[in-house]
């Protein structure tokens, strides 16, 4: 498919006609606006770090979109109805139920989070010293590949490290790569692939139909394995739905079920897709490997039929995963980022494009030119966000990719991007413009930022709970 051929504005892709959120609200939440004053005290209490700010003094919270999802009056009704029973709850076998009728996996074992599930599939999966290709790294997935010996092997197509280039499914698995890969250690010495759709660090960006088609071909080749994490895949089934040839009048829920048949294997972190505010899933096909995770889910989760989760929050996933799969959710879901999206870039601010599926990634790099890497321009323009206006972002640069654990020394990732992560069903558009014109008020200043330097370190995650100070 062509750049030119599917549509850049909302406003192309239904005609001149407003639209607007397919729900309505039952249940309002105050927010607090805060003074520059009160910001300036607590962003410095919180070593200019988003994730050390109280939420109390945040006004429009766009850190991430990670169990800040609003459930459905269905969901609260369906969380009376959980079975707390220790053993063999009903909730945990409408849960299992619906995981194998949407996703189509045969075993299907409970985590309290995506990390969780993460953990379990690379104890069981990942010998020591193997390759572990994925398509670019997530923070969690990659950490517990290497806390089980595996080596990452980044995969993905050059242009997922191009914030400007327009190629629809910059999620998508540079197969050469892959041969590239075999052919040097072997097929005995990798693991798995771990491929992700969407790719959250890539700026939310598809892998197509056709990649994931290949991939299992080239996989069977060598009897290769792919797990998929499933945590973004109903925003992949709808990028498929808009830009490949052939999926226009398929449902989402036939596009999901069509990419999950390709591959062996699922994590999820229920935290986004599924519309609750907390739990996870593994699901695997082969027998043996299920058995050894079931075994081991018992040791660092819970008992196999709720691993972690209240049965409540169970039967409320049960119905987030339904609703997700709703064509009207997910067209107005992507529909409010792309509106965030075409507001910065009607000003020319730098951003990642194509528009993702659950985030606008601020480019950086662009944003700050004057500010070399070391000075943490991401994690300086989430700071100066957030002075502006309340509105919390964050890092998705260099203080988000860490060390590399043989030599010490810190990744230099191409991408240095700051994240306004869009929580689902949470804002409506009028928050979008607020958030719009604070980015444009940060943007004319741009010229007087300093940077960062990290003060504190934490040895695992490191941008999670870093503290940095302004360089005078
Ligand atoms: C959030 C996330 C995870 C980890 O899930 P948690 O529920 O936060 O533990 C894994 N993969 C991706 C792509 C994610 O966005």
């Amino acid at each position: 498919m062509q750049e030119q051929d599917y549509p850049r504005t909302m406003g192309q892709q239904f005609g001149r006609r407003s639209w607007a959120e397919p729900w309505k609200i039952k249940m309002v939440e105050p927010l607090r606006v805060t003074s520059r004053a009160e910001r300036e005290a607590a962003l410095k209490a919180a070593g200019y770090n988003t994730f050390l700010l109280r939420s109390e003094d945040v006004y429009i919270d766009l850190l991430t979109d990670s169990g800040t999802n609003a459930m459905s009056d269905r969901q609260w009704a369906a969380l009376m109805m959980g079975d707390e029973a220790y053993a063999g709850s009903r909730s945990f076998y409408r849960l299992e139920a619906t995981v194998q009728q949407v996703y189509g996996y045969r075993h299907i074992i409970p985590t309290h989070q995506g990390r969780g599930a993460e953990h379990l599939i690379s104890q069981v999966a990942i010998r020591r010293g193997q390759y572990v290709p994925g398509n670019m790294y997530f923070t969690t997935t990659r950490l517990h590949q290497e806390l089980a010996g595996g080596i990452f092997v980044d995969v993905i197509i050059d242009e997922a490290h191009d914030p400007q280039s327009q190629y629809p499914f910059k999620g998508n698995v540079d197969l050469d790569k892959l041969q590239a890969l075999i052919d040097k250690v072997g097929p005995q010495q990798i693991a798995y692939i771990s491929l992700a759709g969407t790719v959250n660090m890539a700026g939310g960006q598809p892998v197509s139909m056709a990649n994931v088609r290949a991939l299992r071909a080239l996989c069977d080749r060598y009897g290769l394995r792919i797990f998929l994490d499933s945590t973004r895949l109903v925003e992949n089934a709808f990028f498929i739905k808009e830009r490949e040839p052939g999926y226009a009048e398929q449902r989402i829920a036939a596009i999901v079920r069509e990419f999950c048949s390709y591959t062996d294997g699922a994590w999820m972190s229920a935290k986004k897709d599924a519309l609750v505010n907390i739990g996870g899933w593994l699901a695997l096909n082969d027998d043996q490997l299920a058995d050894e995770a079931r075994n081991l889910v018992v040791v660092y989760e819970g008992l196999h039929t709720y691993g972690g989760m209240a049965g409540r929050d169970m039967e409320a996933l049960a119905v987030g995963i339904e609703e997700s799969l709703q064509e009207d959710y997910i067209r107005a879901r992507i529909g409010q980022v792309r509106y965030l999206g075409e507001l910065l870039l009607d000003w020319d601010i730098p951003i990642v494009v194509p528009i993702g599926g659950h985030a606008i990634f601020l480019d950086a790099r662009r944003f700050y030119p004057h500010l070399p890497q070391d000075l943490f321009p991401a994690q300086t323009l989430a700071a100066e966000l957030y002075l502006d206006s309340g509105v919390r972002a964050m890092e998705r640069g260099i203080a988000s990719a860490g060390r590399d654990p043989k030599t010490g020394q810190n990744y230099y990732p191409k991408l240095e991007l700051t994240r306004l992560t869009i929580p689902r069903r949470v804002y409506t558009q009028a928050h979008m413009d607020v958030v719009a014109e604070s980015v444009k008020a940060v943007y004319d200043q741009r010229h007087q930022a300093r940077g960062l330097r990290m003060v504190y370190e934490p040895r695992y995650l490191r941008f999670f709970q870093a503290r940095f100070e302004p360089v005078e």
